[in-house]
């Protein structure tokens, strides 16, 4: 049986890749902050473990890995999901703001790899997916602190694929466009549709379409593809 750690899981792109890999039969554990009812409700759902963690904090991350082990046994997937986003000018940005951002979306990978790449190494195998953005990639304006940490990401993505590529491990990032989500409850219906209309494929990404795409990288068909960013967005950030 496989086995998958996802951060964020409670809403959104986070539930539908547990709801995607339990699907497949995978054995799944994820984290939420505060979202408690959702998350009861999808563990419900798909059999999967909710773990309560703030993943900007090392400690809570150092018990969340520990009891994915003990429920699964070992982690087979890790996939970084969990981030927020921030939209306004740099100018007008708190210092605990832009740590938010940054720590949510960039430092937490840090966390939770270091956590979980021990017993990866030693079984000699395991795959990481993380979720950045077209952002990380193209930048976006109001969102300086948003693209910084998904550009991070991508640079993560690429220097750890090196590191532990010897130990047979795969590192890669997919980057989502437009998604619907929680996370674009700041736009009005109007601005969506002209994201829409931007996009080659004319809609708005669904969170079932980033979780095939966790589902193709995590499976044995993709053992030697690492160390790649893989947009997710209908060719909007092309
Ligand atoms: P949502 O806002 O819908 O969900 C965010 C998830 O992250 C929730 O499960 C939330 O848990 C969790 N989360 C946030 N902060 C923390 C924390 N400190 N500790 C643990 N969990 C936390 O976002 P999306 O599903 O849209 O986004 C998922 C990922 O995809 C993010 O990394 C985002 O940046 C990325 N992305 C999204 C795009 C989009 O258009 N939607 C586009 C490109 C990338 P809880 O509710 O319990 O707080």
């Amino acid at each position: 049986m496989q086995t998958a750690l996802i951060t964020g899981g409670s809403r959104g792109i986070g539930a539908a890749i547990v709801r995607a890999l339990a699907a497949k039969g995978w054995q799944v554990a994820f984290c939420y902050k505060t979202s408690q009812d959702e998350a009861r409700q999808l563990a419900q759902e798909t059999g999967a473990i909710a773990i309560r963690c703030d993943v900007t904090d090392s400690a809570q991350v150092r018990e969340m890995v520990k009891t994915a082990i003990r429920q699964l046994s070992h982690i087979d997937l890790l996939v970084n999901n969990a981030g927020v986003a921030w939209q306004g000018l740099l100018t007008d940005m708190t210092d605990q703001q832009w740590h938010t951002v940054l720590d949510t979306s960039l430092t937490a990978a840090f966390l939770t790899c270091r956590e979980v790449l021990p017993g990866m190494v030693s079984r000699k195998s395991g795959r990481i997916i993380n979720i950045s953005s077209i952002w990380g990639r193209v930048g976006a304006s109001c969102e300086a602190a948003y693209s910084a940490a998904k550009a991070g990401l991508i640079g993560l993505t690429k220097a750890l694929a090196k590191e532990v590529g010897p130990s047979g491990i795969t590192v890669n990032c997919l980057c989502p466009g437009v998604i619907r989500t929680d996370m674009l409850a700041c736009y009005t219906e109007s601005d969506l549709a002209a994201l829409a209309d931007e996009t080659p494929l004319c809609r708005l990404g669904t969170p079932e379409d980033v979780a095939n795409a966790v589902c193709w990288l995590a499976d044995e068909k993709a053992a030697f593809i690492t160390g790649q960013v893989i947009g997710v967005d209908g060719g909007f950030g092309q």
